[in-house]
């Protein structure tokens, strides 16, 4: 029999049955793993009731005993991240060594929320008028709702309900419907953890339980991560509610290779960046802009390493794992043939690789193109596969005009040993996270992760303190402690004396 996916409500698996829901594949092989409910409104609506009966005593929480709770999640979720690594790379295909890779980046978040003591602090100002002091806190939303992608099911929720819970508030999280285990396994962690019933809930689904969260009059924000014509939706549909949105979005990352940068680390770091993960990363590099003297050079060194990655079932120690799909993979195929057709040079072919997996698998292997125009879609789009696209090109300006005009601004990467190149590179560029010899530049959990332009739609980026702010609305207290010296009637407008 089919395994059975359901929510996580008010402190445990919810009891009761769904008319809808979805498959979910082993993408290594094919085959259906389970089936995951998908949460109709009455159902939303009972996860937002019980995060919202959770609240009060949760807010009321002291700081102290929070931290002891963030704490011992940390130290569960350390000691089990190789099972949530497990269920990742069996949902979504990513080779276990990145998925352990994945919870590991997440776990910082959970390891800086840990300070929310520190993060929560206010100011105080002592006597900013005769006997009047002034002072600043920050107080927690209420019930808040997460949206997530498939690419990373257990680091894209942790850029958010560390730092959401750590604050004060509750949670409704709406995984993707493509990998729901890991957030599963993550609301048993905090159960284990201490953390009160109803503080953190999963409800799955699809747009009938996104749009239920957007709508919802007791969801206070919603932070989404996913393609970039949703994310609009999302902001726009969620702020016209009244709701607090940050939506992070789609991208499509170039790396800059300047003549006298090392070849051998650039075409390393191109391989790396952009097959890693099947370019199922929203910071994975899909452009390579190489300058004409170096290019053909350049585009030689790449080809001669990929085929030495060994694409294969995750469990298996290969490099590459499938895509997550079927569908997507024929995506990624139809982009692959769009751009032979535009007249782009396939230097490598990754339709009908050879595997170490089952022939069900949702197969593509590593491809390179050179030559690539910035009219084709191979260029204009997201594809989110391992597709790499060489652009050829005359100068620095050229490179950092084309990066600048292209839609998306999510990261980008230069690599050179010219510091003054570099300097000039990251601040002309309009990209959210520059890496300069680094390909993936994702920032750590103390610093926030966000894009630019159609990457990110809203104005507050993930984790750090943008984070927290996100997290919890501002108060300012004016107060004085009267004495017989405050009397007297004064109409006019308070200034300081
Ligand atoms: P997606 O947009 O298809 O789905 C994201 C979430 O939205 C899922 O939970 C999904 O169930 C929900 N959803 C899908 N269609 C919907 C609809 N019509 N109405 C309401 N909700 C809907 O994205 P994906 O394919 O899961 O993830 C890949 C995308 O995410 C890529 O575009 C990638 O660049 C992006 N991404 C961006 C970042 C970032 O930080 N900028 C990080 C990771 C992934």
């Amino acid at each position: 029999m089919t395994a059975r996916i359901t929510h996580w409500i008010n402190g445990a698996e919810w009891a009761g049955s769904e008319e809808r829901s979805g498959d979910v594949y082993d993408p290594a092989t094919g085959q259906v793993s389970a089936k995951v409910d998908f949460a109709s409104r009455t159902t939303l609506d009972a996860a937002v009731a019980a995060a919202k009966a959770a609240f009060p005593a949760w807010r009321d929480t002291s700081l102290t005993k929070r931290t002891q709770i963030m704490f011992a999640f940390r130290e569960i979720l350390n000691a089990r991240k190789g099972e949530v690594a497990a269920l990742i790379t069996a949902e979504h295909g990513k080779v276990l060594s990145d998925a352990l890779g994945e919870v590991t980046r997440g776990q910082e978040v959970v390891e800086f929320a840990c300070g929310l003591g520190q993060l929560m602090k206010g100011g105080f100002s002592e006597q900013v008028s005769t006997g009047i002091d002034v002072y600043s806190i920050r107080q927690p939303l209420g019930v808040v709702g997460i949206i997530s992608p498939f690419n990373f099911p257990a680091m894209v929720p942790m850029w958010f309900f560390p730092v959401a819970i750590a604050a004060g508030n509750t949670v409704i999280i709406k995984p993707s419907e493509k990998d729901p285990s890991a957030s599963m396994l993550m609301a048993q962690m905090w159960k284990q953890a201490g953390l009160p019933d109803g503080v953190f809930n999963v409800v799955h689904g699809d747009k009938e339980a996104v749009d239920g969260l957007l709508e919802h009059p007791d969801v206070k924000s919603i932070s989404f991560v996913g393609s970039t014509p949703i994310a609009k939706y999302i902001y726009e549909t969620g702020t016209r509610h009244g709701k607090r949105v940050q939506a992070l979005a789609g991208a499509k990352n170039h790396m800059l290779v300047l003549p006298d940068a090392d070849l051998d680390l650039a075409a390393d770091q191109a391989v790396n960046a952009g097959f890693g993960s099947a370019g199922e990363r929203c910071m994975a590099i899909s452009v390579v802009l190489a300058m004409d003297t170096v290019a053909d050079a350049l585009v030689a060194k790449i080809a001669e390493r990929m085929p030495a990655l060994r694409t294969g079932d995750g469990r298996r120690g290969c490099d590459m794992g499938p895509l997550v799909t079927g569908v997507h993979r024929d995506k990624v195929a139809a982009y692959v043939e769009a751009g032979v057709k535009a007249g782009a040079t396939l230097v490598v072919d990754g339709r009908n690789p050879v595997v170490d997996g089952e022939p069900g698998g949702f197969w593509l292997g590593p491809t390179l193109f050179d030559n690539v125009r910035t009219d084709m879609t191979i260029y204009t789009d997201e594809i989110f596969g391992p597709v790499l696209s060489v652009v050829r090109i005359h100068s620095f300006e050229e490179g950092v005009d084309l990066i600048n005009r292209h839609e998306y601004g999510n990261g980008t990467a230069i690599f050179t040993n010219d510091g003054g190149a570099a300097r000039r590179f990251q601040n002309e560029v309009q990209v959210g996270m520059i890496g300069i010899n680094v390909p993936i530049p994702v920032p750590v959990a103390y610093y926030s992760f966000g894009g630019w332009k159609a990457s990110l739609f809203g104005d507050t980026h993930a984790h750090g303190v943008e984070g927290f702010h996100f997290f919890t609305r501002g108060k300012v207290v004016t107060s004085r402690w009267l004495d017989p010296s405050h009397g007297g009637i004064n109409l006019g407008f308070p200034t300081q004396s």
